[in-house]
């Protein structure tokens, strides 16, 4: 099987002067999943380190430059899915962990839960050995000017990545810190296995962004999971994922990135931009922010 990896740092509208510095970020993460998959990791290894590298990338925003919540701190949500063993971890309204990412695998991987939520979620990462950060660690000067510039903001961003192995093992993971300005306590649908991301071998890793209040009701990722098993393609069940949501609101605000069970390559959005990089086997980094309609 050749692998693949997909990165995205979400779909949204942001000012043309980000468009290029977060084509280079998901670039770059994009290119350390690649050698992960390169060096024999697994699908799971390549899409935990891929989204470590977005969640610390300032210029995304999720982990270090995460929007700012309502009280002014940075709360965040990850998911890893594991088509394997079907399977996954997560964690939601964190705001002391530096990769969130990370402590979901762990969950997933350590524990008898999948899912744990705020102070609860932070201690259980530090019996697992995560160190606990004060929250400022990931408040960027960039987020606190934006921030008290947009009071009434609405924005949203997460990161994400899905790979297949060499192997054929699908993996799935997601990071943000959900909507700018959220009531404390929201949560959205990038922790939610189905809604924010799903993995299954056999059918393939999907990733969605966008607006958690759509995408959670939608279940979107399992319907594209779906789609695929119904015999899509990644792309068709990309863009027939957005013809649903299309279908069931006014303005949609979702995107996809996919790749299925025989390697190929997908992703769509509804939103006006989408910032995406992937790769086959060693093959050059593609990068992109795709505007709707490309
Ligand atoms: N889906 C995320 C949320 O609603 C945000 C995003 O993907 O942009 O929390």
């Amino acid at each position: 099987m050749t692998p693949v990896i997909i990165a995205h740092g979400g779909a949204w509208h942001w000012d043309d002067q980000l468009d290029e510095p977060k084509r280079q970020a998901v670039k770059e993460a994009a290119r350390i999943g690649q050698s992960v998959l390169n060096e024999s990791g697994t699908a799971l290894d390549a899409v935990e380190q891929t989204v470590i590298a977005l969640e610390n990338h300032p210029v995304l925003d999720a982990g270090t430059g995460g929007y700012l919540n309502a009280s002014g701190q940075v709360q965040l949500d990850a998911m890893i899915a594991d088509g394997t063993t079907l399977s996954f971890g997560a964690v939601a309204g964190v705001t002391r962990l530096h990769n969130p990412v990370s402590v979901a695998r762990a969950i997933m991987e350590q524990t008898a839960h999948h899912f744990f939520v705020g102070t609860g979620a932070e201690a259980m990462a530090a019996s697992l050995g995560f160190d606990l950060i004060d929250n400022a660690v990931l408040v960027t000067p960039a987020m606190r000017v934006f921030a008290a510039q947009h009071e009434q903001a609405s924005g949203h961003d997460t990161v994400g990545a899905v790979a297949i192995d060499v192997n054929g093992h699908c993996a799935a993971a997601t990071s943000t810190s959900g909507s700018a300005n959220k009531p404390e306590g929201r949560v959205g649908d990038s922790p939610l296995f189905g809604s924010g991301g799903y993995a299954e071998n056999g059918v393939g890793a999907i990733g969605a962004t966008g607006l958690g209040e759509q995408i959670m009701r939608l279940l979107l990722s399992r319907q594209a999971a779906d789609l695929i098993r119904q015999g899509c393609s990644a792309q068709e069940a990309a863009a027939q994922a957005m013809a649903i949501a299309a279908r069931r609101f006014d303005t949609p605000r979702c995107g996809l990135i996919i790749v299925d069970h025989n390697g190929r390559v997908g992703m769509a959005h509804t939103t006006p931009k989408m910032a995406v990089a992937w790769c086959h086997d060693k093959g050059p980094v593609q990068s992109r922010v795709r505007l709707t309609n490309d």
